[in-house]
């Protein structure tokens, strides 16, 4: 990740910038309000200003999207592993992530691994993910908070909080948090959460513009711009955290209808936003082309300077994309957390510098539970100096780099092996140095925004993968899988 930042004692791209004729001095200046007569090449701090102002250029973020992904494509690089549980790791802080897939409605934008809701199905899944977790339990495994992402997991209230009093159960999480929908903000839901000890709900809104949830085709499913307000403001102060996803640089969103966005959250009693954008992965992406358009990545800059300048001071920011109103700190498990253990189909872990993934077949995983086994069926160990840069993309996203952390983790040949990178950081005003580490600036908080959604397409690639090696084993045409009475059913 970050070593694909041009180094500054490197030259090439230095030497570049002097003569420029690629990336056009003329227009880097005029970038940079400069007048180009008035650069004279090899002055330091002008060419500083001018490499500077050639990141300012519209085509630059695309170079830099491209570039990212494909250094955070070897991070995902995965091969089989046995089912059994990993040693779990002798210290650090663990996370526990529970994916639940099922979905109302498949959202034509949605990469994440999401499929049809069946009632029946639903609730084998649940009784799986419990054994799964009692796995983990007995393996040694210790979390200070659990994350329930998907998909939709309040689609199976019951089994939801049936599930949760588990995890509180065995493990005494203090944080518990649960995605919803806009639809399920309902009374007959949320108390019970709330009983439950949900202490964060998120809810995906993605958008406040009635056109645009229409084009996303979730109007008629979770209603009016104005329905979803008048269920967010209900739902204020139900939990300690109520956190809105929103997406930007959807394909027909205007800056306008983002500025009336920013608004109505400023206006809602909602104490966190997530700020994502629009990120795709090849086959969701030729879906979108003919459903709803394709995002514009030379949009990503306005977009993302404008929710920074209209959210604050009201909110400030916690990770890459994350606001929090009154200072509250951040809780973004893949950022704070030592190690996290994904558990149920199509989940990614994080354990003593592995990544793992668990099948995305929800036969297969359902099997493999009853086997004794988890879902994990792929694992890719990183190399030392992925490890460290996969640390580095991790902790800057969460917008700091504590020193005494690194030290700990990795001992003192992280600086050395990523002094270019950190250097880099610095010289290019995009993190600052201070005696506890290295803090992300606002111009740093752009490029890591930028990074995380390279990482997370590499990551929507890998999902794209499994989907089409699932898709030919069982004939399917745009589900994972299918419900389990059903003849067609998956060996993966
Ligand atoms: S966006 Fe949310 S509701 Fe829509 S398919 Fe994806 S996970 Fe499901």
């Amino acid at each position: 990740m970050a070593c694909s930042i041009p180094h500054p004692g490197a030259g090439s791209i230095r030497k570049r910038a002097r003569t420029a004729p690629a990336f056009g001095k003329d227009k880097i200046c005029a970038e940079i309000g400069k007048d180009p007569r008035a650069a004279p090449a090899g002055n330091g701090s002008n060419d500083r200003r001018l490499l500077l102002g050639m990141f300012n250029l519209p085509f630059i973020d695309s170079f830099l999207l491209r570039a990212f992904r494909y250094r955070t494509r070897g991070f995902l690089r995965m091969e089989e592993a046995p089912g059994t549980v990993p040693p779990a790791p002798r210290e650090g802080q663990g996370y526990l992530y529970l994916h639940v897939p099922f979905c109302e409605v498949l959202c034509p934008f949605c990469s994440f691994h999401r499929v049809q809701h069946h009632h029946g199905q639903a609730q084998r899944y649940f009784r799986s993910l419990r054994e799964e977790i009692r796995l983990y339990h007995r393996a040694g495994y210790r979390f200070s908070g659990a994350y329930f992402g998907g998909g939709t997991p309040t689609t199976e209230p019951g089994e939801l909080v049936e599930t949760i009093a588990l995890v509180r159960e065995l493990f005494g999480v203090r944080e518990v948090s649960v995605e919803t929908n806009p639809k399920d903000l309902r009374p007959e839901i949320l108390v019970p959460l709330r009983a439950a000890g949900v202490t964060r709900l998120s809810v995906g809104v993605q958008s406040f513009d009635d056109q645009l949830l229409k084009e996303m085709d979730r109007f008629k499913k979770y209603g009016s711009s104005e329905e979803i307000q008048a269920h967010l403001r209900a739902a204020a102060g139900m939990f300690p955290t109520l956190n809105i996803d929103l997406i930007f640089n959807q394909p027909h969103q205007s800056l306008a209808s983002l500025e009336r966005d920013l608004d109505i959250i400023r206006s809602l009693g909602a104490n966190q936003v997530s700020f994502y954008p629009l990120m795709t992965s090849p086959t969701v992406a030729r879906r979108m082309a003919g459903a709803m358009g394709l995002p514009d990545p030379r949009r990503l800059r306005e977009f993302f300077t404008t929710i920074g300048a209209r959210l604050q001071p009201d909110f400030t920011p916690t990770s890459a994309w994350c606001f929090t109103r009154n200072g509250q700190g951040s809780d973004e498990y893949i950022a704070d957390a030592d190690y996290y253990v994904g558990a149920g189909s199509g989940a990614f872990s994080f354990i003593d510098g592995a990544l793992y993934t668990t099948t995305f077949s929800l036969e297969t995983y359902a099997q493999r539970i009853a086997q004794g086994l988890t879902g994990i069926t792929t694992r890719h160990r990183l190399s030392s100096g992925d490890l460290m840069r996969y640390s580095l993309l991790m902790r800057m996203f969460g917008l700091r780099l504590d020193r005494a952390w690194v030290l700990r983790r990795h001992g003192p040949r992280f600086f050395r092996r990523l002094w270019g990178e950190l250097r880099t950081m610095e010289w290019l005003g995009a993190a600052r140095r201070d005696p506890g580490g290295w803090q992300l600036t606002e111009r740093g908080r752009y490029w890591l925004m930028l990074m995380m959604s390279a990482f997370f397409e590499s990551v929507n690639d890998y999902r794209d993968a499994m989907r089409a090696h699932i898709r030919e084993e069982q004939g399917e045409s745009d589900t994972l899988c299918v419900p389990a009475s059903s003849p067609a059913g998956v060996s993966k």
